[in-house]
């Protein structure tokens, strides 16, 4: 007789343990590992799970339920993923459920309390739907929203959730986390032949017709020839490419359409891939190129990462392309890791260009369809080899992956904040790569200090690219002395008169300017002038940044907002003053100054929107705009070809950061922001004000010092114990009572110094106590990095929930941060 069959799943919750469940013997062949699986957890609640393991022994704590139903034919996840996820849980210390949740698309695990929604864009024709389906279809006609749990009262079916995804791909139906993403698909007009010129004798006739027209006529073939209008399968052309080809304008093409020979319809961009994909010119690389190209291949005999350290413009992206498409040959998959807000339109076309609709790019600005899209695609291996993503692409089913670059490793932005699992993504990336046997280069032109000192020790290779490609110098930096020019009066509002110069100059010359605040809004700082009251966040401790575009004063930490006061609630007085500045400042400045100038602004503001990000970047591009200001998204992997300025409006600012990481930081914001001017033929320049053009780091920034930076910063670390000579841990202990996370946060001091003594810094409070509306006390814990570190994580684990099941400290909530940033 067969034996019971049961099975570990990972449920979309986070619960610690993963749950046993019985397979009943009808689905005892279909089940395997990989499979998603709906079960009951909870009361009545029904859940997709992932099966993680199979076996025959029943759990000994509860009675096992049975397995409802299987919800795939192929397993969707593979086991290279699931042992993927089981190291991420474990050594972020968070719950496997978490990790779950962060990489299955949310269309993958539907839940009870999941909301499906009528799609807009529904097909018309219902009779393609089941008696089922329509029934659903139906009931979302009178109801608008159902729940997974209404749906299977409706249906009567025990498990809905085939008939879900089905009429999720029909397009019947979404999912109301989409709805939240108002997810706006990017229209573009495109052109086509009127239905009466499909034919060879039409078209010859019009050809006639427009003899004496030369320009539509241009335009009336080269349409024949792009839109394929002969063939089988006519296509549409985009009214930009067509422009171009033909060589004519596009009032052009709008006659055209007048006359009724062609059609302009509004099209979205496919979502993948993006218009004609035109073919790369013939790449001669430079000297270095190929020494680099030769050197990391070498490299990657003995070593299975490799840090390139490259300065801005020299060229990295034409040898990591080289080298994806060594990989390519082999048959492997390369994953390209960038950080969200530097994967712009530039950098796909950039790879598009060479590996056309090979390359599939995952970040989170898409839409659930599109990323289940993706998902299949590189399971199957077939296509997508290469994905372009932000860290959420570590998670797609890599098959066969051959190599992973991690562009710009050094930025911050890898790490994942909030929520669990808090991972880097270049330390998650050297583990995938490692059960893959795969190789990882890390690109920067600014590597992380960690990532030079591995390579310093021969953990990692490095390779360098001392030089710009064609031989363009770095840019010429200079420092605007605040103290001297506040002095001698010669400021005009935040520009010293040396920024305002060279701006002119730059201007006149032709050339295009990008200005860097790192801070976003008017003002952050509002007070009364009479009693020196400021509006603080109600539920941060923080004080609200003036918008003045949207006329209300913003808290950065939790997002509320509340309208500017002009009367002082605290003593009456009629006067309020801002002081400081942020981006909408300097544009507003800079514009009064210059209202001839055509100025942009790009921040967390201005590119909310799906598309508002690569419309900036598409105007300055264009050359549509003079003057870039923007915050540190200006600085994110750009290569634009006019820049012959870049002016730090305050780089104090950005040094004065109280962190032990600020003298980094600093050094490779500046540098990077540096790097944007300049960069095709002429050698450009930089304006950095600030009050102390003496300071060290400043001065290395302008030396283009990374090594006197490193040797510096790597000396303090080792003197303070910082990493990379221990691991550190961060605990925050988070409460809406602000005593509660003191009580908290000091018994689980003491419980923690009895294993890891004077390793327990803190608690203590950080700068901003409170954020939306939890107090927050932390502690952090430096651990040797000789030690078995999961070992001691389990301790710190093991401290935490002996407090968690304490009467006194239910209150308080526990965020576990590993590695922090
Ligand atoms: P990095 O990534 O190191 O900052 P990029 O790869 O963006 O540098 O290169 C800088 C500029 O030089 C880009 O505009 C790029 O198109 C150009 N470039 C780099 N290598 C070549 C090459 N072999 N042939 C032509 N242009 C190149
Ligand atoms: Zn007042
Ligand atoms: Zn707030």
């Amino acid at each position: 007789m067969e034996q019971t069959k049961f099975v570990d799943v990972l449920l979309p919750l986070s619960v610690p343990n993963l749950y046993t469940y019985r397979v009943p013997r009808e689905l005892s062949d279909d089940i395997e590992t990989g499979k998603r699986v709906v079960v009951q957890f909870g009361g009545k609640r029904y859940y997709t799970a992932v099966v993680a393991q199979i076996h025959f022994s029943a759990p000994l704590k509860y009675e096992a339920k049975y397995v409802v139903s299987v919800l795939d034919e192929k397993p969707i996840i593979t086991a290279l993923q699931l042992q993927f996820w089981n190291w991420m849980a474990s050594y972020y210390m968070c719950n496997p459920g978490d990790v779950l949740n962060a990489a299955l698309p949310s269309c993958f695990r539907l839940a009870s309390e999941t909301n499906v929604l009528l799609n807009e864009a529904r097909p018309d024709d219902n009779s393609q739907l089941s008696d089922d389906e329509l029934l659903v279809v139906d009931a979302l006609e009178l109801q608008q929203v159902l729940s997974i749990a209404e749906v299977t009262k409706i249906t009567q079916l025990k498990n809905v959730h085939p008939l879900i995804q089905e009429l999720l791909k029909k397009g019947f139906v979404i999912l109301e986390e989409e709805l939240k993403q108002k997810y706006k698909p990017k229209v573009e007009p495109y052109v086509r032949f009127h239905e009466s010129y499909h034919h060879e004798d039409s078209l010859r006739i019009l050809f006639d017709d427009l003899s004496r027209a030369q320009k539509q006529l241009n335009a009336v073939m080269r349409l024949v020839e792009l839109s394929k209008v002969l063939t089988d399968k006519p296509i549409l052309v985009k009214k930009k490419v067509l422009e171009k080809e033909a060589d004519v304008s596009g009032a052009i093409i709008t006659q055209l359409a007048k006359k009724g020979i062609v059609e302009i319809v509004q099209q979205e961009v496919d979502r993948l891939q993006d218009g004609l994909v035109d073919w790369a010119d013939e790449i001669t690389y430079s000297e270095q190129q190929k020494t680099a190209l030769i050197e990391i291949k070498e490299q990657f005999q003995s070593k299975n990462i490799c840090l390139l350290h490259g300065v801005t413009g020299s060229g990295k992206t034409e040898v990591f392309i080289q080298l994806i498409a060594d990989i390519l040959a082999k048959g492997e998959q390369v994953l390209y890791l960038m950080p969200e807000i530097a994967l712009t339109g530039q950098m796909i076309n950039r790879l598009k260009k060479h590996f056309g609709n090979k390359v599939g790019v995952y970040h989170s600005k898409f839409n659930q369809q599109e990323r289940v899209e993706l998902w299949n695609k590189v399971l199957d291996g077939n296509s997508y080899q290469v994905v372009l993503g932000a860290r959420s692409s570590l998670f797609l089913p890599f098959t066969k992956l051959g190599l992973i670059i991690v562009d710009e490793e050094h930025e911050s932005s890898f790490k994942q904040y909030d929520p669990a699992p808090r991972y880097h993504a270049k330390d998650a990336a050297l583990m995938l790569a490692q059960s893959h046997e795969a190789k990882v280069l890390l690109g920067s032109a600014t590597p992380a200090i960690e990532s030079y000192w591995n390579a310093q020790k021969g953990n990692y290779g490095l390779v360098n690219m001392h030089k710009r490609f064609g031989g363009v110098q770095m840019p010429e930096i200079w420092c605007a002395d605040l103290e001297k020019e506040t002095k001698r009066k010669t400021m005009q509002g935040h520009f010293s008169s040396m920024l305002i110069e060279h701006m002119e100059a730059t201007i006149e010359a032709g050339e295009q300017i990008i200005l860097f605040q790192n801070r976003r809004g008017y003002a952050p700082t509002t007070t009364c002038t009479a009693c020196g009251w400021v509006p603080q966040c109600k539920n941060c401790d923080i004080s609200l940044t003036f918008h003045k575009y949207y006329n209300y004063l913003n808290c950065h930490y939790c997002g509320h907002h509340e309208p500017l006061v002009h009367k002082c609630p605290a003593c009456g007085h009629v006067g309020v003053k801002q002081t400081g500045f942020g981006t909408e400042k300097i544009e507003e400045q800079l514009q009064e100054l210059f209202p001839k100038w055509r100025i942009a602004r790009m921040d967390f503001d201005t590119t909310r929107q799906k598309h508002g990000h690569s419309k900036i970047i598409e105007q300055f591009e264009n050359r549509q705009v003079d003057v870039l200001v923007g915050t540190q998204m200006v600085t994110k992997g750009l290569d634009f070809d006019h820049v012959g300025l870049v002016g730090v409006l305050n780089a104090d600012q950005i040094i004065n950061f109280p962190d032990f990481r600020s003298f980094e930081r600093a050094y490779q914001l500046l540098t990077q922001v540096a790097g944007r001017a300049g960069r095709k033929k002429k050698r450009g320049k930089v304006i950095v004000q600030t009050f102390q053009p003496n300071h060290w780091v400043i001065q290395q920034v302008i030396a283009g010092n990374y090594e006197a930076l490193y040797k510096q910063e790597i000396l303090e670390r080792k003197n303070v114990m910082y990493p990379p000579f221990v691991r550190m841990v961060k605990i925050t202990c988070k409460a809406k009572d602000r005593n509660a996370t003191i009580v908290g946060s000091d018994a689980l001091a003491l419980l923690l110094k009895r294993r890891f003594g004077s390793r327990v810094l803190g608690p203590e409070f950080p700068s901003v106590e409170r954020v939306r509306t939890y107090y927050q006390r932390q502690l952090l814990l430096k651990l040797p990095r000789s030690k078995s570190l999961p070992e001691q994580k389990q301790y710190i684990q093991d401290c935490i929930d002996e407090l968690k099941a304490a009467k006194n400290h239910k209150v308080a909530r526990w965020v576990i941060d590993v590695d922090p940033i």
